[in-house]
C-alpha cells in the first residue's frame, strides 16, 4: 500500500498535509462553535465573536491571519481566543505525523479524517461534557470504509467494534445501580465502538487501556491542584489514546506479545 519515497517527496508531501491540516483544522473549529449550539454550519459567514464584525477572506486564513494579525481582531482589535490557532495547528501536525508513519495510503486518510474528529469532539467534550452523535456516526462510517477496503480481516473490525464497548456497556450497567447514570458516559462507549471498527480489536484495546492510564494520572493530577469536581470528560483522553495507538499500537501490541513469549521460554 505504502509507496517508496524519496527524502524530498517526504518534505513536500509533509508541507501538503500540513496545509491540508490546517484548513480542516479552521473547519473544525467552525464546528466546535457553533455544533453545540446547533447553530447553521454553512449558511452563516463567520464572523468576530467580540464586535460581531464579519470576517474577510483575508482574515480567514488558517494559523497565519492569527499570526499575522498578532491574535488580535482586525476590526475592535479584541483578542481571539487561542484555541483557533491551536486546533488548527494541531490538526496540521497530527496530520503529517499520521503520513510520516503510514506513508500515502487508504490507512492515512481514514487516519487523519478520524484525528480531526477526535480534536473537535475531545474539546466539545471538555467544555459540555458531552460527544456529540455525529462524530461518532463519523468515526463509524470511517471504520466502515476500512472494513470495505480490508475485506480479508473484516473480523478484526468486527470484533473491534464489539470488544471494549461492550465492556464499558458492562461497566454502565453495573455501576448505574450505584451512582445516577453510571460511571461510564453512552458517548464515550459509541466513541470505542466506532474506533473499534476502525483500529480493529487490538489497537481499541491498547487505545482504550491508553486513554485509562492518561485520564487517571492527568485528572488526578488536576484534582490535587485545582480542587477540580470528580466528574471526568473522558472523550478528550481515549481520543488521545486513539491517536496514539494509530501512531504506535502495532509496536506496543507486538512489544507486548514478545514480553510474553520471552516470559514463556522460562
Ligand atoms: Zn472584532
Amino acid at each position: 500500500m505504502n509507496i517508496d519515497i524519496d527524502i524530498i517527496e517526504k518534505i513536500m508531501f509533509s508541507v501538503v498535509f500540513f496545509l491540508y491540516g490546517i484548513v480542516i483544522g479552521s473547519f473544525l473549529n467552525v464546528l466546535i462553535l457553533r455544533t453545540p449550539i446547533k447553530e447553521s454550519i454553512t449558511f452563516k459567514r463567520s464572523h468576530c465573536m467580540s464586535c460581531g464584525h464579519t470576517l474577510a477572506w483575508y482574515d480567514l486564513f488558517p494559523l497565519f491571519s492569527y499570526l499575522f494579525l498578532g491574535g488580535k481582531c482586525r476590526y475592535c482589535k479584541e483578542h481571539i481566543s487561542w484555541q483557533y490557532p491551536l486546533v488548527e495547528g494541531l490538526n496540521g501536525i497530527l496530520y503529517v505525523i499520521l503520513f510520516l508513519v503510514h506513508g500515502i495510503s487508504i490507512e492515512t486518510i481514514l487516519y487523519c479524517l478520524c484525528t480531526s474528529a477526535l480534536i473537535s469532539l475531545s474539546v466539545i467534550d471538555a467544555r459540555t461534557r458531552e460527544i456529540p452523535i455525529g462524530f461518532n456516526i463519523f468515526i463509524l462510517l470511517l471504520g466502515l470504509i476500512r472494513l470495505l477496503t480490508d475485506l480479508s480481516h473484516w473480523s478484526q473490525y468486527v470484533i473491534g467494534f464489539f470488544a471494549v464497548s461492550g465492556f464499558l456497556l458492562l461497566i454502565g450497567i453495573i455501576t448505574s445501580f450505584f451512582y445516577e447514570g453510571g460511571a461510564m458516559g453512552g458517548g464515550d462507549m459509541k466513541l470505542m465502538a466506532a474506533a473499534g471498527l476502525l483500529l480493529g480489536w487490538k489497537l481499541n484495546i491498547v487505545a482504550f487501556l491508553i486513554g485509562c492510564i492518561l485520564g487517571s494520572v492527568i485528572h488526578l493530577t488536576i484534582m490535587a491542584i485545582k480542587k477540580a469536581d470528580r466528574t471526568l470528560s473522558f472523550g478528550p483522553y481515549l481520543s488521545a489514546g486513539i491517536y496514539i495507538a494509530m501512531i504506535w499500537g502495532e509496536q506496543l501490541v507486538s512489544w507486548y506479545l514478545s514480553m510474553w513469549a520471552f516470559e514463556s521460554l522460562h
